[in-house]
């Protein structure tokens, strides 16, 4: 199928009103567009086997129903690959296909903002929405985080600040967003993109068609590994760094963020990392495109917790502080905190593993080589990680699962009382060998942690 604007995209929709939408996949955006059509008036056609309202998703089903009855257009799930079986025939059909987001943002018709990136999406978007609360309290944050976005799409929103993945990016129609963000760029979910070049495009979608006023925050090297041209872009670039030619110019030392409207004290900002910190000087910079004063932006600066499984400290006992990174599932949000651990002040106990994403961890091993450390490496990872690993093999456990881990580590701490450990799972890894998930994981390793290592206490 040939691409078409929104505009055009509205305009086959109402000549042909009295036609019907699919909405292909059930899931938490499916069933949130499928809703949305329903309050539209509208009467969709839901194709997910295993809803007791939907239609069985086959290509038998997918002949009967795109070449016999009259649909106007598909509404894709992110999950659901561009070559689903209903995806190629309604191409070959000239149906045309939207992503959830698309739907709801034909609907919305105030300030939005859309942030994406390899990781720090979900902490920017929420860190972002927290920046505008003082100003718009009726703020709502959404798309892959929370609510899909088609849940509040028809409702009195003033501001939505909405995750979007590459999953959801990857064939969605022009956006025209009012602020958006690509935080960073690095290897992730080739498997469903296939190359990087393929994982950058659908990346690049977010600012794709966007007008002059559309404002666009990213980083220096992230524009270089999109391979945009600054010069191409039509929209209002403002980057955040350390370089004194950036828009928010990220000041650690001195405990700042210096942007062009204001210098924010970071010094009661509660996140750690020079990572975390270009999360807020991006979520400043698009708080700042809204018009949000900078004396809320900084009180918001100071009241803002982090989400869980992001690098959340959630135990202290006899000086050994228990950290749960469960969200980190690829090299790059493992590097973001490891290459600044200082092994001077703290010891070490690192657990990772899972579903490995066969990435290059020549940095991880080469950091760790440097660490006075011990590293558990549970699930699938300790047979595909092995030869990576066997130079550092007087460091390495491989284990079965984090209960394995967990015990040995209890009867090291029984034996040492060393103070100033660090425990933290940082996997590197999807969960979905051992896990439904990275919250069930994250969750399993708290739980452990607390059972084995309060009752010590
Ligand atoms: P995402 O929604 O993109 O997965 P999250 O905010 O949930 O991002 O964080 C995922 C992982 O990435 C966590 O381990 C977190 O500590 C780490 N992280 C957060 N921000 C960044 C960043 N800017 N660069 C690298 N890693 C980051």
């Amino acid at each position: 199928m040939e691409e078409v604007s929104q505009l055009e995209f509205n305009e086959i929709s109402m000549e042909k009103t009295n036609l019907k939408s699919i909405v292909l996949g059930g899931g938490i955006s499916g069933k949130a567009a499928f809703g949305l059509l329903t309050r539209l008036g509208e009467s969709p056609i839901l194709v997910d086997a295993k809803d007791p309202q939907g239609i069985l998703d086959s290509e038998e089903e997918a002949t009967k129903i795109l070449l016999c009855e009259n649909i106007k257009t598909i509404v894709k799930s992110p999950g659901i690959s561009p070559s689903h079986p209903w995806l190629v025939l309604a191409r070959e059909r000239g149906i045309p296909i939207q992503s959830e987001i698309d739907l709801a943002r034909s609907k919305f018709f105030n300030k939005i903002i859309g942030i994406t990136g390899t990781d720090g999406k979900s902490t920017t978007t929420a860190l972002t929405h927290h920046l505008c609360l003082l100003d718009f309290p009726k703020a709502q944050l959404g798309g892959n985080i929370g609510r899909a976005f088609s849940e509040f799409a028809d409702k009195d929103i003033p501001v939505a600040v909405l995750e979007l993945s590459s999953y959801q990016l990857e064939d969605s129609l022009p956006l025209d967003l009012d602020a958006s963000a690509i935080l960073n760029l690095a290897s992730d979910h080739l498997e469903r993109h296939g190359s990087m070049q393929k994982y950058a495009i659908a990346k690049r979608r977010i600012i794709q068609e966007s007008n002059p006023q559309h404002i666009f925050v990213s980083k220096r090297e992230t524009i270089f590994n999109l391979e945009l041209k600054l010069e191409d872009l039509k929209c209002q670039v403002k980057l955040f760094g350390d370089d004194p030619g950036a828009d928010a110019i990220i000041e650690a030392e001195q405990l700042r963020i210096r942007t062009k409207i204001a210098n924010y004290s970071i010094q009661n900002f509660s996140l750690e990392g020079y990572h975390n910190l270009e999360n807020l000087a991006a979520s400043i910079l698009l708080a700042e495109s809204l018009g949000i004063q900078a004396t809320n932006i900084q009180t918001q600066i100071e009241s803002f917790q982090g989400l869980a499984h992001r690098f959340e400290k959630f135990m202290r006992s006899f000086g050994w502080t228990f950290v749960n990174d469960s969200k980190s599932t690829n090299v790059h949000s493992l590097m973001a905190w490891l290459k600044n651990f200082n092994p001077s002040s703290s010891n070490l106990i690192l657990l990772m593993g899972g579903r490995s994403k066969s990435e290059d961890m020549t940095s991880v091993v080469t950091t760790l080589m440097n660490i006075p450390c011990h590293i558990y490496i549970f699930g699938e990872a300790r047979v595909h990680w092995r030869k990576e690993f066997n130079i550092l093999r007087d460091k390495v456990s491989f284990v079965e699962g984090m209960e394995e881990a967990l015990v040995s580590i209890k009867s090291i701490w029984t034996k040492t009382k060393q103070e100033n450990t660090w425990v933290v799972l940082s996997p590197a890894c999807a969960s979905f060998d051992q896990f439904k998930n990275f919250e069930e994981r994250g969750k399993h390793f708290k739980d452990l942690s607390q059972i084995l290592f309060s009752a010590v206490e």
